[in-house]
């Protein structure tokens, strides 16, 4: 399991966000975003995923997920 944050994501607030896999990050920082920052989903969904937005984000997700450690 590793631990990052909402900001880590790209997001606004220090809440930790706990998940076994990237995807399960993604859907557990969603979850988060639906609850505490509903404006960002909204822009989010407004994007195709093949926005270069989307593309830089999801890299750095990817980059920042790899940087992370194991929690002990
Ligand atoms: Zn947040």
């Amino acid at each position: 399991m590793k631990t990052m944050t909402c900001r880590q994501m790209g997001g606004m607030c220090d809440t930790a966000i706990t998940a076994a896999t990237p995807e399960e990050m993604i859907n557990k920082g969603m979850d988060h975003l639906r609850e505490a920052h509903p404006e960002m989903v909204a822009s989010i969904e407004s994007m195709p995923k093949d926005d270069p937005l989307m593309l830089d984000w999801s890299k750095k997700f990817m980059e920042g997920w790899e940087k992370t450690p194991e929690n002990a």
